[in-house]
């Protein structure tokens, strides 16, 4: 009979307990919210301008960036977030010219230091305040930051072009004036040596 005693008062404890959180939750549930209105204040909040989020490549209004690969972020950076992927291109001038090909950033691994921002001998990356970068899964906080399709080169003018072709022959005129010149010298070079020799002949060792 006691048992049956006790199992009705533990249910009424249990009930009157119940009733008690759900109190406190509804309390809660209704009473304004004090200290962050997030996310409902989305569009208006307020984030620093300075507040490191996450890494960026500065994009002119052409869709051009400044970052000319040398790799500088990648050495500065202490914990391997950053890889520089370049490529070399030809310019019109013929010369080979290393571009950047893919610009990897891995955020998981970011510790906002600002190293890479810093040692950028072209101001080529910022960091930007957009804090909402929570994702589902590891692998989608690795970001290519070179985003926008490469702009092509602006063509060189017809006077750009013949000014190129101008100092390309003057080059080639210069390295063949030179190549002659050398060839000649030593041409006269080996005239002089050939002469010293016919004045003294080597004279021959009596045999005994
Ligand atoms: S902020 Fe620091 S950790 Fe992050 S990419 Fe730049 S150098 Fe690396
Ligand atoms: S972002 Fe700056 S430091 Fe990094 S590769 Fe480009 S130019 Fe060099």
């Amino acid at each position: 009979m006691g048992s049956v005693k006790d199992y009705f008062s533990s249910l009424g404890s249990g009930i009157a307990s119940l009733i008690k959180g759900m109190q406190v939750t509804g309390k809660e549930f209704v009473t304004p919210k004090i200290t962050e209105k997030y996310p409902e204040n989305r569009e208006t909040v307020h984030v620093p301008d300075r507040f490191r989020a996450i890494l960026t490549l500065k994009y002119d209004q052409e869709g051009r960036h400044k970052c000319i690969a040398c790799g500088m972020c990648e050495r500065s950076c202490p914990n391997g977030t950053i890889k520089i992927v370049s490529k070399m291109v030809d310019t019109p001038d013929g010369k080979k010219k290393k571009k950047l090909d893919n610009y990897r950033y891995d955020l998981g691994s970011c510790t906002f230091c600002q190293l890479c921002v810093t040692n950028c001998p072209t101001s080529a990356i910022e960091f930007s305040n957009d804090f909402e970068q929570a994702v589902f899964t590891r692998d989608k906080l690795v970001k290519k930051l070179n985003y926008l399709p490469e702009k092509e080169e602006p063509a060189p003018s017809p006077e750009e072009l013949a000014r190129i072709q101008a100092e390309r022959e003057a080059k080639i005129a210069a390295a063949k004036a030179a190549a002659a010149a050398k060839k000649a010298a030593a041409a006269e070079a080996k005239a002089v040596d050939a002469a010293e020799e016919g004045k003294n002949p080597k004279s021959e060792t009596p045999q005994g």
